[in-house]
């Protein structure tokens, strides 16, 4: 297959993004020492900046949900890989996300935190892909509404490469004879 990767985002872009939502949540938590947590392994990049960034006095917990094999197709059967190490009841939790597709991933991880009562539980999306969703989801702050491309970089892969790109691609796949 011949692919080529095309910019979708830039990182001056993502760094203003982040400003944004940093600024956003820290209005909201930045008095209740919230939880955050990371779903790994997408989100792990976007954390790291946007936890910096918010300058707020909080705890980070991962946890690691998959619902992709191989390739660019979601199987749409999310599997808890990691779970939490530490309650959360009574805390405010900020759930940091790389991307919502059809809403597989944080629908079951909403439910799975809801149900551990924390005071609050908010969703921070770096993007949507509201086009293809399949399932509700409320997203409390985001980043970026973006086409139904697959796209890579700033800690998203493609079958585990291109996490280190700075900026957001997307694929471009193209027959061998054109
Ligand atoms: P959902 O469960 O909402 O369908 O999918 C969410 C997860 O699928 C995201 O956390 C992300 O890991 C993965 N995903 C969705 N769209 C893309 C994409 O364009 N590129 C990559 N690399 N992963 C994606
Ligand atoms: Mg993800």
């Amino acid at each position: 297959m011949v692919f080529s990767l095309c910019e979708l985002i830039s990182k001056a872009e993502i760094d203003r993004a982040i400003g944004r939502l940093a600024a956003e949540i820290r209005r909201d938590v930045g008095d209740k020492n919230p939880v955050f947590v990371c779903i790994l392994k997408g989100s792990f990049v976007f954390a790291a900046d946007l936890i910096r960034a918010t300058g707020i006095p909080a705890q980070v917990q991962f946890v690691c949900l998959s619902s992709y094999g191989c390739g660019m197709e979601t199987s749409g059967r999310v599997k808890m890989r990691l779970g939490l190490r530490e309650p959360v009841a009574g805390k405010h939790v900020v759930v940091l996300e790389d991307i919502v597709d059809t809403g597989a991933t944080v629908h079951h991880l909403l439910k799975y935190l809801a149900r551990r009562k924390p005071a609050d539980l908010k969703l921070c999306v770096l993007l949507d892909k509201p086009s293809r969703r399949r399932l509700p989801v409320k997203i409390d702050y985001t980043g970026f509404q973006v086409p139904d491309r697959f796209v890579v970089g700033y800690g998203i892969d493609w079958n585990e490469d291109f996490r280190y790109l700075p900026d957001i691609r997307y694929v471009e796949t193209e027959t061998e004879d054109g």
